[in-house]
């Protein structure tokens, strides 16, 4: 009953789970509907979520693909065990809330696939609405002398925290009564002390070898106002305390966070032991798991260096499809399934690497090879003039109509259609005056196939006189070689290529991209990271793509031949102006090559 779907591959939180479910750790408890304390979820009815997990996102930013790490682990773990993944905004610190981060937030979490509502339920929470319970919790340690209000300056308390060699040294003010620290501590509510005159602590061990144990501290005072709260308070809950509280009013199970958190996880139980003790919260409570955090190569992730992006202009924006943000990975052509598959494949564990950004791709092309159509397309065009089309086709206009599968291995969706003219549009490398060895397309007097057409004999180039660039290639038809029809494979050619009509191709602008950054770990050692982004990581092309591309949508994927996966994309981004002949004009995003270029 509580073993994974077979095909995912097990790991510690999965076996956690398991054993969890097994022993029915949290099977006896009650669930109010809400978050809630203990007296309100002991009044609801058993709870319908066999776990709880939650997303808890500081809305500061765009998620990028570490955030999607980490949805997809407790939003699938949730699915995989008959539980719930909460989203809660971490919103304790009196910040100004960009409803923006909010909004983005909630369409990354639904455009991955997953939801929060169940049972009836939206658990979309804000963990601001916790503050009365924070501080009502906070009273309740002090009563019971768990807590006091220390009034050191921050230089002193620093000095008196030890180190780990050293113990801490006790503050003068740790011997109070509840009573005088109740009354200070209600005086730091009402707004009688300044920003920083004094701070409530939790009474711990101030010899714990773990430094996060000797009084952390759980209060601060801000006189700031907060979004949600607006001027209700002027003392803040410390992260560390807040986070086990909204856990635990939450019903949350497995609360998995990343290992920088690990040498918190004693203070985490610590106080809901204490907040179990004094009767507040829900038991058994929450326990918290550490895993690896996603570092991936040739991308930064963290808000704070992606805003910086944005906000400098390295980048067109949040979804700038060289971002690793979900709106820019979107943009860029990645879809939902990549990204699970990319998170199911890199699986979780205790040890801190670096996946390689070939690992992100290739789940690209794995989602994406069965699905995707697929078309030709000329990305870098040099006119192809078949000089004796009116001999074999009696006039320069005839149009020879074309087809090639949508996709080679599901005939059942049909084919596409294109003309096969007197010019056409190539590659520019397709044509080679004096041929290195090995190159089997055109050079004067070799024979190639045009892929899906015809097989043509090249007989030269013409060059502008004044740049000796290339301007035309000149070839002639071979009779009776068309791709299809009995005796088409009489005539054999080495090469093979792409192209697409010059009368029906449709023009299209084409985004190249290349790494955000130059070096696989930007930022580390002493480097600055600005310093090493890559300055060549976008090339725009106007190349020309089959005639199917047209009737293609912003979010479209597919493959053109030779070149990989593209996503049809909405203009704007990159081009500041469009002009009248580009309007209409479709735009393509490379996702990523047909095979791995990154270790060229
Ligand atoms: P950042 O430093 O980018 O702001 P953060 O951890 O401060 O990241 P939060 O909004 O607090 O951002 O994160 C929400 C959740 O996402 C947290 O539970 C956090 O553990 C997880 N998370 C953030 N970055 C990563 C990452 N690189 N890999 C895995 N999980 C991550
Ligand atoms: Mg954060």
């Amino acid at each position: 009953m509580a073993s994974p779907p077979p095909e995912k591959p097990s790991n510690f939180l999965r076996q956690v789970i398991e054993r969890d479910l097994d022993h029915g750790t949290y099977s006896q408890r009650h669930w109010a509907g809400q978050p809630g304390d203990k007296a309100a979820h002991l009044a609801g009815t058993p709870d319908p979520a066999r776990i709880r997990t939650r997303f808890p996102p500081e809305p500061n930013g765009y998620l990028h693909i570490g955030h999607a790490k980490s949805i997809c682990l407790n939003f699938g773990l949730a699915q995989d065990y008959g539980g719930v993944c909460h989203l809660r905004f971490d919103d304790t610190n009196p910040e100004k809330e960009e409803q923006e981060y909010v909004d983005a937030i909630r369409d990354a979490v639904h455009w991955l696939g997953y939801s929060w509502e169940a049972n009836g339920t939206n658990h979309d929470y804000h963990a601001s609405n916790y503050f009365d319970f924070m501080y009502e919790a906070a009273e309740s340690l002090i009563v019971n002398g768990h807590a006091y209000v220390d009034e050191q300056s921050a230089e002193e308390m620093r000095a008196n925290r030890g180190d780990f060699g050293k113990p801490g040294v006790d503050s003068p003010y740790r011997s109070r009564t509840p009573e005088e620290n109740l009354a200070r501590f209600r005086e730091m509510r009402d707004g009688k002390l300044p920003d920083g005159a004094a701070v409530l602590r939790a009474k711990i061990d101030m010899a714990s070898p773990n430094i996060n144990m000797r009084d952390p501290t759980i209060y601060r005072i801000k006189h700031a106002e907060h979004h949600n709260t607006g001027n209700k308070w002027c003392i803040y809950p410390m992260y560390t305390y807040a986070h086990p509280i909204e856990d635990a009013l939450e019903n949350i199970t497995h609360s998995i966070c990343t290992l920088e958190f690990e040498d918190q996880r004693p203070f985490y139980d610590w106080l809901l032991d204490r907040l179990a003790e004094e009767g507040l919260i829900n038991t058994p409570h929450p326990r918290q798991y550490e895993f690896a955090r996603l570092n991936l190569t040739y991308v930064v992730t963290s808000k704070r260096k992606l805003r910086q992006l944005v906000d400098e202009g390295h980048v067109s924006g949040w979804d700038d499809p060289r971002m690793p943000t979900i709106v820019g990975l979107r943009r860029r052509g990645y879809t939902p399934e990549s990204i699970r598959l990319f998170a199911e494949r890199i699986g979780v564990s205790k040890a801190d690497s670096w996946i390689d950004y070939s690992v992100l791709e290739q789940a690209l092309r794995d989602d994406l090879d069965p699905k995707a159509a697929r078309a030709m397309a000329v990305l870098d065009p040099v006119k192809l003039v078949i000089t004796n089309w009116a001999e074999v086709y009696g006039s320069d206009g005839y149009l020879d109509p074309c087809s090639a599968p949508v996709h080679p291995h599901s005939p059942e969706r049909g084919r596409r259609e294109f003309m096969f003219g007197k010019e056409l549009w190539i590659e520019r490398s397709d044509y080679e005056e004096t041929p290195p060895k090995g190159f089997f397309r055109l050079f004067p007097g070799n024979r190639v196939r045009l892929k899906y057409g015809h097989v043509v004999e090249c007989t030269g180039a013409v060059r502008d006189p004044a740049s000796g660039e290339i301007v035309e290639v000149h070839a002639k038809l071979v009779p009776d070689t068309k791709s299809g029809t009995p005796g088409a494979d009489a005539v054999k050619v080495k090469g093979n290529i792409t192209w697409v009509g010059v009368a029906d191709g449709v023009k299209a602008e084409v985004r190249l991209y290349d790494r955000l950054f130059a070096v696989p770990q930007p930022g580390a050692g002493d480097g600055d990271y600005l310093e090493e982004i890559n300055p060549e990581s976008l090339k725009i092309l106007t190349g020309y793509a089959e005639p199917a591309s047209e009737g293609m949508e912003a979010g479209d994927s597919v493959q053109f031949e030779r070149h990989g996966y593209f996503v049809a994309d909405w203009r704007d981004h990159h081009s500041h102006q469009t002009t009248e002949d580009e309007k209409g004009n479709t735009v393509f995003n490379r996702t990523a090559g047909l095979k791995d270029g990154w270790n060229r």
